[in-house]
């Protein structure tokens, strides 16, 4: 189905509506405007608030389990019977190559509607902790896990239907309320789940208020105000720094999904044709604008060309161009500031004394939209800032280790411990690399850590807390303890 141009609206207390303005969103693709999107004012904002306010302290939500699963049900429901709408929009304004939307860019995050609700429904939401006399009172004491109250969810580009739902799910599973803020270059995906939620769900309103802006002070706004309980963020490392700071004006708690730059490791007794292959082909899919892509390949010095060969080789064949073809691994950078971004980044690597293996500019033949050929840069060491900043295209940077030690310093020299990758053969060796990798998420030998059952998240600047799984889940719930005298 195509994605016809149209507008958007906000999710405001129930009603979809207009903001102040509007703004384009564009096809990075074509770079054509695909239609207007609301653009919530300040006022917006704070309506929105009040609603969720609203719904958290003066409605039952927050208490009532059986209405939550139902509503999670009903919402996984209605995003499927219109999953080809939203596949549409998901290709035309994200450019996610179509492949993708039957897994994390859509399918997936939808289909995890039903592990939220599974959850809520089998979850112990009160539990007893064992008899006791503290000060010599005897006393029942139980532990009661409760929601935190109103969540300001704000969410990037990237991955907008997996950003979204992951917090949407567990938020409300959890009987929060939520102002989900949308990314300025993502309007239409968050305003279509927006738009169902209105049209086909039982969510009550206030529940879910959904804001679309150009202007990221109205997510700023959000994090500072104090009817907000809790801020899930998931951005780039300079702006969650910005939300923590924000933050702590109201004491609110903050839970961080930030950037990273992690590293493919390769042991000696490794596969490399394999492991170098893969690590290209994953950094170039959805022209790497994923956090988690390992964009370090860390390989042993006496194989470094061969590595940076089969690297340039399985890139070159990664097919670019027209998110809608099933064919296209590669589809655009997001806007023309991230290509342009990226762009910068091969300039400084040649500046920076490193070679360009494959790569390095446009895609020849491609002279509309946003595309960055997947790119291998070659001669580098660790120091170097495109080896140590997020560059957020489809680039790899190859390294080279003396050894299993050496490599996991290279891999832990990085401010940011989102994922990892490891390749070898003895399982001892395997395991003493893992054992010192300071990261949220480690790949061994191919394993997929993406599922919604397992926590996700960052160690040092890549993140604080977890999403996904039931650490995700227990995020967005207090601990209350009731002490009964006996
Ligand atoms: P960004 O930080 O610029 O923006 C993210 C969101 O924050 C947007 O909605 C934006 O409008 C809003 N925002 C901007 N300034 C704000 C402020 N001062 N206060 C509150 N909200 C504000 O990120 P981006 O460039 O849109 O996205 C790419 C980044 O996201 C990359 O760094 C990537 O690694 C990261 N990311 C992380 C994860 C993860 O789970 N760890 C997942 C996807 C993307």
């Amino acid at each position: 189905m195509a994605a016809r141009p149209r507008s958007t609206a906000l999710l405001i207390d129930g009603d979809l509506r207009g903001g102040a303005g509007t703004f384009p969103t564009i096809n990075p693709a074509t770079e054509d405007a695909l239609g207007q999107a609301a653009d919530a004012g300040a006022q917006d904002l704070d309506d929105a608030v009040a609603a969720a306010r609203r719904a958290f302290d003066d409605t039952e939500w927050c208490r009532d389990v059986e209405l939550r699963v139902h509503c999670l049900r009903q919402l996984r429901t209605a995003l499927a019977a219109e999953i080809d709408t939203l596949r549409a929009v998901t290709v035309a304004e994200v450019g996610a190559p179509i492949t993708g939307t039957y897994g994390p860019h859509l399918q997936g995050p939808v289909d995890d509607l039903e592990y939220a609700a599974e959850l809520a429904e089998g979850y112990g939401w009160r539990q007893r902790l064992g008899a006791a006399a503290p000060l010599g009172v005897p006393t029942r004491r139980t532990v009661v896990r409760e929601p935190y109250g109103v969540v300001a969810a704000i969410t990037p580009w990237n991955f907008p239907h997996q950003l979204n739902l992951a917090k949407l799910g567990p938020a409300l599973a959890a009987g929060n309320t939520v102002v989900l803020k949308a990314a300025p270059e993502t309007p239409w995906c968050a305003a279509e789940v927006g738009r169902i939620i209105a049209e086909r769900t039982d969510i009550p309103a206030g529940v879910v208020n959904v804001v679309t802006s150009a202007d990221h002070r109205i997510g700023a706004q959000l994090v500072e105000d104090p009817r907000v309980d809790l801020v899930s963020f998931t951005g780039s490392t300079a702006t969650g720094r910005a939300v923590m700071a924000a933050a702590s004006g109201t004491v609110k708690k903050v839970f961080l999904e930030l950037g990273g730059k992690s590293a493919s490791i390769v042991l000696d007794d490794a596969d490399l044709s394999r492991a170098a292959a893969a690590a290209a082909v994953g950094v170039a899919r959805h022209a790497g604008q994923g956090c988690a892509f390992t964009t370090r390949l860390v390989v042993p010095r006496s194989r470094y060309d061969e590595a940076v060969e089969i690297a340039a080789d399985a890139m070159a064949r990664v097919v670019v161009g027209d998110p809608a073809d099933p064919a296209t691994m590669c589809g655009p950078l997001i806007s023309a500031r991230q290509r342009d971004r990226v762009q910068g980044y091969l300039d400084l690597a040649i500046a920076e004394g490193g070679r360009l293996a494959c790569g390095g500019g446009p895609p020849p033949g491609l002279t509309t939209g946003y595309y960055i050929a997947p790119t291998v840069v070659a001669g580098l060491t660790n120091d170097a800032r495109v080896a140590r900043e997020e560059i957020f295209g489809p680039v790899l940077v190859v390294l080279a280790h003396d050894g299993d030690a050496d490599a996991v310093r290279i891999a832990n020299d990085s401010s940011y411990g989102l994922s990892g990758a490891v390749h070898g053969i003895d399982p001892q060796r395997v395991a003493w690399v893992v054992s010192r990798l300071r990261t949220g998420t480690i790949s061994v030998n191919g394993g997929v850590w993406y599922s919604a059952d397992a926590p996700f998240g960052g160690y040092k600047q890549s993140g604080l807390g977890r999403e996904m799984g039931v650490a995700g889940f227990e995020e967005y719930l207090e601990i209350k303890l009731v002490a009964e005298a006996e």
